[in-house]
């Protein structure tokens, strides 16, 4: 599998990453009760993954059990711990103090006496940036584990709106990044531009699930990328960015690797077929009556109810170009207000005050809109 120079950290990794937030039962409680169920399915995800030649495993402090049965099972494959690189993510604490902690139990969950990468999980707020810097902050926290050689280079992932995701890139901390960017979320462009200027590596965040849930394609979308499954697509569009190195593929089954590595040696990675592909996609886009919100320039936030107006008009153009339905109510689903992961209220909050509406460059009739994307969400 051909690998990238991870940006600054200076490691060479797989374009494919093993991400292991949706092991077997890996989110059932208690986390510390491993089941046979889940070793054995875990087991077989990582072996298929290393043998496939992908050499880094992403997990995080807040995954549920994926670092415990990672620790349990990496030892069971039998190779040497140099073979694979691991990445871990934990929040960014409240003090230094608790920060090392955490690190020190992802050593211990992990079994390892180095984490190979290390992320803050989710600097999504202004007081997470206000917390890193400073005696006692979150970073020296971080750098005293880098020096003590427990941790090898440091960078976040950042799930926040663009404008403080490069904020966060500008102050030059971190040596990587994960972030959402994916063909059919394309509004941190910006982000990944930027860090790839200040050499970092970038790693994308589940681009089958997040990037448009491309495991359980609508049948429209899957004719439309033909040859190519959707998944795959993205996945070409994403590796033909020289910013991003490597790709995040969450497993939940050994079985639903070979769809991600079926074409993934297939050069040029964007080629003629690609451009045709991607030249269908925009045409369907720019056909579309429903609302021409493409650029999510977020200028008719805030909402005083809280609305996410622009992921609202983004996943309703989803559903209305390519019936990718099933994406947008699950992430509607997962919306809550004043959430740092996934903002948004529900779309009947709505009052019609109309103070988004002066803001829209575009002119467009936001709460008309919305009422009519909630036909579409809620149903
Ligand atoms: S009209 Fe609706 S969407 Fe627009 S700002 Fe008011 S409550 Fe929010
Ligand atoms: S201001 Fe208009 S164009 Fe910009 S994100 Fe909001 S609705 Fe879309």
């Amino acid at each position: 599998m051909e690998r990238r120079r991870f940006g600054r950290t200076g490691l060479e990794v797989s374009v494919l990453t093993l991400g292991t937030m949706r092991l077997l039962h890996g989110w059932d409680a208690p986390h510390d009760h491993l089941p046979e169920e889940s070793l054995s399915s875990t087991f077989e995800i990582v072996s298929a993954a290393l043998d496939s030649g992908i050499n880094l495993i992403e997990t995080a402090r807040g995954y549920g059990k994926s670092e415990r049965l990672l620790g349990a099972v990496l030892p069971r494959t039998g190779r040497r711990r140099e073979e694979c690189l691991l990445m871990t993510k934990a929040p960014p604490a409240p003090t230094a103090r608790e920060m090392r902690l955490w690190i020190d139990d992802s050593l211990v969950r992990l079994g390892v006496s180095r984490l190979d990468l290390f992320a803050l999980h989710g600097l999504n707020r202004e007081e997470h940036l206000r917390a890193l810097r400073g005696k006692g902050g979150v970073l020296s926290a971080l750098r005293q584990a880098q020096d003590e050689g427990v941790i090898g280079p440091i960078g976040f992932s950042g799930h926040a709106e663009l404008s403080l995701l490069l904020r966060i890139l500008a102050g030059n901390d971190f040596d990587f990044v994960n972030l959402h960017y994916y063909r059919f979320r394309r509004s941190n462009h910006p982000a990944v531009a930027l860090a790839q200027a200040l050499d970092m590596g970038v790693l994308i965040i589940s681009p089958n699930d997040k990037g448009g849930r491309l495991y359980e394609p609508s049948t429209p979308l899957q004719a439309l990328t033909a040859p190519l499954h959707p998944a795959q697509f993205n996945e070409r569009w994403l590796l033909s960015h020289t910013g991003v190195h490597t790709l995040s593929i969450g497993l939940s089954a050994a079985e639903q690797l070979p769809l991600h590595l079926e074409r993934l040696g297939e050069k040029p990675v964007w080629g003629a077929r690609e451009q045709a592909i991607a030249a269908r996609l925009t045409a369907v886009e720019s056909g579309s009556a429903l609302n021409s919100c493409g650029q999510e320039c977020s200028a008719c936030l805030p909402c005083p109810q809280g609305i996410n107006i622009p992921e609202m008009l983004r996943m309703d153009h989803l559903i209305h170009c390519f019936d990718m339905s099933l994406f947008a109510r699950y992430r509607y689903g997962m919306m809550r207000p004043g959430d740092h992961w996934v903002p948004g209220a529900r779309l009947d909050s709505c009052d019609d005050c109309n103070e988004c509406l002066p803001r829209c460059p575009r002119g467009l009739p936001i709460p008309g809109l919305l009422r009519e994307a909630r036909t579409r969400m809620e149903t």
